[in-house]
């Protein structure tokens, strides 16, 4: 067996090793039951895949309610530090710790490695139970800028001198009569950069064009944050403007609709999706919610900001089983660097019970794998997780809604994907 090597960023490209050493956080409440369910799934997919020839040394670091017990940081620097050295890394859920001063550890982590892009595939496997009546037509992808926005914790409490010395800023420059209830009024501030706005947005093109996607749809609320949920789209559309060999804008069509007419803009629309290119449109947030729900078809990639997206992803997972099953990544395409993730929490009233799904780990270690090109791996515990929820071979989340379904523990759902590779 090679030695364990470590990912290399080589002329911008991820070197992967046969060996790689990747970085895990098994994570508090549930974490560390479903991690290990899930990593043997891993493991076991690896070695019918390639034998002996590569295999995943899984390398474990602390955070969370582990590690603040063994030292008294919820986020040693040596968690963080391994993250960067080791480039590619995995994680269960963690507490987020209550009490003033404390940042989330998983948005602490998003910032500090600038994972700008969290890539959220909601996708149904048939048999999953599903509140709607065609959950199979909800095949979306959404990139949920991970840095800016109401997230970058600008917060000013009512009555603070912060928020005062804000008032008087508001006052200089007249606007203070904006605000409803000037004394007892707190603030947060929203900062929406063009930089922040374009990666995530060409991220989301990349992935449209590379996967041969039909349309990429930036979802905003620029009817009321025009100078930054509006700028997000103006900024999102000179992004597609770049790859005009690829892309057919809602900006070309209006054009083409103002020019000449409706008829010669919806046929040039039409020879764009023949010609293979991605259909670029916008949607305000609110009217996105319905239409996802009533048309889920008509979307295949959304680019969002931060707080629509964290709505949005749950909104849509709600639509094909849950967070149960809901995958997720935090990636920075430049520097390489990726977690993946399940996108629930700890679930700490189950903790210790064997009880609970671990497919949305499992799927997120399936990003993984396509992240480092190994895709036969990716497709081989897709295939598995398929064939058991078509074969209502389930943990309890799913089996309450299955009169028929054999019922599986954590642990047993992992031993059954491993019975099916
Ligand atoms: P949660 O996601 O932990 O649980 C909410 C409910 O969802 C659970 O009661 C359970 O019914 C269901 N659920 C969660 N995971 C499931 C699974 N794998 N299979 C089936 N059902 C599942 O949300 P919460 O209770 O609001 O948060 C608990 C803790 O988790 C908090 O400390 C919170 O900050 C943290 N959290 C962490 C992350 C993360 O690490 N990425 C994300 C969300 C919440």
């Amino acid at each position: 067996m090679k030695q364990p090597e470590k990912l290399k960023l080589v002329d911008g490209k991820l070197f992967v090793p046969d060996n790689p050493i990747i970085p895990f956080i098994a994570g508090d409440g549930i974490g560390p039951e479903i991690w290990q369910a899930a990593r043997r799934v891993f493991d076991s997919a690896v070695n019918k895949i390639y034998g002996d020839n590569r295999q995943v040394h899984w390398k474990r670091v602390l955070a969370g309610e582990a590690s603040y017990q063994d030292s008294g940081s919820w986020l040693p620097d040596e968690t963080l530090a391994a993250f960067k050295e080791y480039l590619v890394a995995i994680k269960g859920p963690l507490t987020t710790p209550v009490g003033e001063g404390h940042r989330s550890i998983n948005v602490t982590l998003r910032q500090e490695l600038d994972l700008f892009a969290c890539v959220r595939p909601v996708q149904y496997y048939a048999g999953t139970p599903s509140p709607v009546k065609h959950p199979e037509n909800v095949d979306i992808t959404v990139f949920r800028e991970n840095t800016e926005d109401i997230y970058a914790g600008i917060d000013f409490e009512s009555g603070s001198a912060e928020a005062k010395k804000l008032l008087n800023l508001l006052k200089d420059n007249h606007q203070e009569n904006k605000v409803r209830f000037p004394e007892t009024s707190s603030f947060a501030i929203k900062p929406v950069s063009s930089e922040g706005s374009k990666r995530i947005v060409r991220a989301a093109l990349n992935y449209a064009i590379s996967q041969k996607k039909s349309y990429l749809t930036l979802v905003h609320k620029g009817n009321i944050m025009k100078k930054t949920e509006g700028n997000f789209k103006k900024w999102g559309y000179e992004v597609a403007a770049e790859l005009k060999n690829q892309v057919f804008t809602s900006v070309e069509y209006n054009q083409i609709k103002q020019q000449q007419n409706k008829t010669a803009a919806d046929k040039a629309q039409l020879q764009a999706k023949k010609d293979g290119k991605v259909i670029v449109n916008d949607i305000i947030a609110d009217n996105f919610f319905q239409q996802s729900l009533l048309h889920p078809e008509n979307f295949d990639v959304v680019a969002t900001l931060n707080l629509n997206g964290d709505y949005i992803s749950d909104a849509l997972a709600a639509q094909v089983g849950g967070i149960g099953i809901a995958p997720g990544a935090n990636i920075n395409y430049q520097t390489k660097r990726a977690v993946f993730e399940a996108t629930h929490g700890t679930a700490p009233q189950f903790a210790g019970q064997n009880k609970l799904n671990p497919t949305s780990l499992i799927l997120s270690g399936v990003m993984l794998f396509e992240y480092i090109g190994w895709n036969e791996v990716a497709l081989e515990i897709k295939r598995a997780v398929a064939t058991a929820i078509e074969e209502q071979h389930v943990t309890v989340d799913f089996a309450a809604a299955l009169p028929q379904a054999t019922e599986l523990s954590t642990s047993g759902f992992a031993d059954y994907l491993i019975e099916l590779m």
